[in-house]
Parts: C-alpha cells; structure tokens; sequence
C-alpha cells in the first residue's frame, strides 16, 4: 500500500514527501491502520526499520484531521514575551515517553519533521539540562511531547507548567527499559499520575526491540485487551 491508500492526511502526505519518504516501510504498514482503527498497540522493531514513524505517522495524522479544534493554546509572541507571565499551560495530546536525551531529540527531530505542515507543535523535555528553556518552549503551546520520564515528571509537579490531562496518545519506546526496575516509580506515576486523562479514548502503544515475556506481562498492565502485537 502506499501512504495515500492507507488513508493518511493531505498534509502528512505533503512532509512525507519532503522527508523523501516514498512508501511505508514493514513495520509501518501494519502499525498505520491498527493506529487509525484506534487499537492499543505493541510493536517490536528494531532501530532503522522506520519505527519512530510507525507511530508518528498515523497519530499525527490523525490528530492533523482535528488539529484547528484540538491543537494547544498559542500564546502571541512579543518581544518582551516572559513564560511566566505570558506562558500558557502545556496540554499536550501525544506523550512520548523514552528512557534517553539522544532517542528523545531523534524522535523530536522526527516529530518537527512531520509536524511541518500542521497546526501542531512539539517540544522535548529531558534531564541533564537546565529547565529553563525547555519550559519556555512547552509554555510556548505543545501539542506533542517528547521526553524522558522525570523531566516530564518535574514539569507536571512545577505550577502552570504541564498536564497530561489531555493526552489522548501515550507512546513508551524501549519500553523494555523503561519497565525496568529502576525507572519503575517515575514510570509508574506516570501512567497513572494524578491528572491521567480519564477519557477511554486514552490510547498507549509501546515500542521495543524485544519484549521478553516478564516486560510482555508488565507491559499488559497498561494496555487494553484488544491490543494488537506487531512485529
Ligand atoms: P527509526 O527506525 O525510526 O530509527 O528510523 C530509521 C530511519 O528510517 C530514519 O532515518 C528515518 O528517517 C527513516 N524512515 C522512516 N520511515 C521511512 C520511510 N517510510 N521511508 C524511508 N525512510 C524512512
């Protein structure tokens, strides 16, 4: 199938062609319509087989469809813009949940790529670097959110900052590390934090190069019945 026969937006269609992206790639023909169809799903790929679009192609394009109703709040950027008295709260709509600053910044490259033609707008939040302008850009309006997660757990603890409360999408990729021991708590929380949107509409679909069975039963905690495996 090609991108248009899957049923992908016109201006996905549009960044699909700027980032010389001809067709869908293995993984990606499989995960396009489980996503359209609004399946949880897991996914196991390895790196450079196309897996960061397998799932940002359909979500963004499925977003893209009601981005004018959906897309964040965008505050008027001035010259004397201050994120403190201007910036608007963070509400994004996809959460990307990654257990590194480098795979963070290659899926927020990736996001800004095929975010290009839309209304909207991601940003990328990671430990190991100030908060500051990482707050400034989410106060800025997002849409889609990037991250490691106790960065984006310091942001949802900081007043007028970020809520998850609108996240329609969650993505775990490597999830096999990330439902690992040590990122368990903040891993946790965050799938069942205190402003966890309450809609069913709440989709979670994780990534991994493998899934052993003990990651496969963790994994089963947060997805719904009806998942699908992809591989
Ligand atoms: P990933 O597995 O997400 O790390 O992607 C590996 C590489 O494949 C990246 O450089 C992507 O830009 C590229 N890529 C992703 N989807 C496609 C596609 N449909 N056609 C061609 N290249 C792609």
């Amino acid at each position: 199938t090609t991108f248009e026969e899957a049923g992908i937006h016109p201006a996905m269609i549009e960044n699909l062609q700027l980032c010389n992206y001809e067709w869908p790639t293995a993984i990606q023909c499989y995960t396009i319509p489980a996503i359209r169809e609004g399946r949880d799903v897991i996914g196991i790929a390895q790196t450079g087989s196309g897996k960061t679009g397998a799932f940002l192609i359909p979500i963004l394009s499925k977003l893209m469809g009601k981005a004018k109703k959906l897309a964040a709040p965008r505050p008027i950027i001035t010259e004397d813009w201050d994120s403190k008295r201007h910036g608007v709260l963070a509400e994004p709509l996809v959460l990307i949940v990654c257990p590194t600053r480098e795979l963070a910044n290659q899926i927020f490259d990736e996001a800004r790529r095929l975010c290009y033609r839309s209304m909207l707008r991601p940003c990328v939040a990671y430990g190991g670097a100030p908060h500051k302008s990482q707050r400034e850009e989410l106060q800025k309006g997002c849409d889609i959110l990037v991250g490691t997660p106790g960065r984006i757990l310091d942001f949802m603890r900081q007043p007028n900052t970020l809520t998850t409360k609108r996240v329609r999408y969650t993505v775990i990729d490597e999830a096999d590390e990330l439902l690992q021991a040590d990122w368990e708590m903040d891993f946790k929380y965050l799938m069942s934090g205190g402003d966890q949107n309450e809609d069913a509409d709440h989709r979670y679909l994780m990534f991994s190069a493998s899934f052993n069975k003990e990651c496969r039963k963790l994994a089963e905690n947060y997805l719904s019945k009806d998942h699908v495996r992809i591989r």
